[in-house]
C-alpha cells in the first residue's frame, strides 16, 4: 500500500533525513586514502545514535539467503569500485583512486530515511569522475520528474534515459522505492520503465530514489559474504540515492543539509 503522510509524519521523517544527511556528511569528510571501511562505519554510527535514532541496515534480512542469510552487520553500506551496493563495512582500506559509495539510513521515532553518494578517495580517474557525474544527473533528472500526477514510471525513463545516452547500464534487480514507516515500501521504482506506466505519485508520498549504474554490462553478481553486490565484469559502478517528498511542485529533499 502507498501510504501519504501528514505534515506531523514528514516533520519526523524530516529529522530522520536530517541525520542521514550528516551521518554522510561527516563520513565523507573522513574518505581519504589508508582509512578502512570499518572505521567510516563507526562515524556513521555515532552520529545516528548520538541524535537519537537508529540504523535501519544493521540487522536487515539477508535478501538473497532468506532466513538462512546472515542479517547485515554494518551501520552504512560501502562500495568499494566494482562493488554496487550492500558492501560490508571491514577490514579493507582505502586506496587512493578508488571509487566509495557511501549508503546511509536512519530510523527517528520510527521514521525511515535514506540516502546515498559515491565519492572519490583521492585524485581519481576520468572515467570515474564521468561515471560519478552521469549517476548523480540521473538521480537529479529523476528527482525533478517525481512531481504530483506523474506516474513511476516517468520517474524510471528520466534516470535512464541518461545513463543509456552516456553508454553506461542500469541496475536490473534493485529499484528506488517508497520509504516511511518501513526502509522498502512500495511503490518499487525501477531504474528503466515506460513512460505514463506505474502507479501515480501523489503529494505527501515519500520515496528514495536511487540510480545504480554500471560503467559496463548491467549484470551482477552476489559475492561469497552474502550481501556484496558487485558488476560481473569488474568495471565501475556508482549509486546516489535522496529521499524526498512527493509535491505538486519541485520534490521536497529530507536527506540534505
Ligand atoms: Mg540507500
Ligand atoms: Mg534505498
Amino acid at each position: 500500500m502507498i501510504i501519504v503522510k501528514s505534515k506531523a509524519e514528514l516533520a519526523q521523517m524530516r529529522e530522520a533525513g536530517r541525520i542521514v544527511a550528516q551521518a554522510i556528511e561527516e563520513v565523507r569528510q573522513c574518505v581519504k586514502p589508508g582509512i578502512t571501511t570499518k572505521e567510516l562505519d563507526a562515524v556513521a554510527e555515532k552520529v545516528i545514535r548520538s541524535h537519537g535514532a537508529v540504523p535501519p541496515f544493521k540487522g536487515y534480512p539477508n535478501q538473497h539467503h532468506g532466513k538462512n542469510g546472515r542479517p547485515f552487520p554494518g551501520t552504512l553500506c560501502l562500495s568499494v569500485n566494482e562493488e554496487l551496493v550492500h558492501g560490508i563495512p571491514g577490514k579493507r582500506a582505502l586506496k587512493e583512486g578508488d571509487i566509495l559509495t557511501i549508503d546511509c539510513g536512519a530510523i527517528y521515532k520510527g521514521w525511515h530515511a535514506d540516502s546515498a553518494i559515491t565519492v572519490g578517495v583521492g585524485e581519481i580517474g576520468e572515467e570515474a569522475r564521468r561515471l560519478l557525474e552521469v549517476t548523480e544527473r540521473a538521480m537529479w533528472a529523476a528527482i525533478a520528474a517525481a512531481r504530483a500526477g506523474q506516474r513511476t514510471g516517468d520517474v524510471s525513463v528520466a534516470l535512464e534515459d541518461i545513463v543509456t545516452a552516456a553508454g553506461y547500464s542500469v541496475v536490473r534487480e534493485y529499484t528506488s522505492h517508497g520509504i516511511g514507516r518501513s526502509l522498502h515500501e512500495d511503490p518499487q521504482i525501477p531504474n528503466y520503465g515506460k513512460t505514463g506506466h506505474g502507479p501515480k505519485l501523489r503529494p505527501g508520498m515519500t520515496i528514495a530514489i536511487e540510480p545504480m549504474v554500471l560503467a559496463g554490462s548491467p549484470d551482477t553478481v552476489v559475492r561469497s559474504d552474502e550481501w556484496t553486490v558487485a558488476s560481473k565484469d569488474g568495471k565501475l559502478t556508482a549509486h546516489f540515492e535522496h529521499t524526498v517528498v512527493v509535491t505538486e511542485a519541485e520534490p521536497d529533499i529530507l536527506t540534505r543539509l
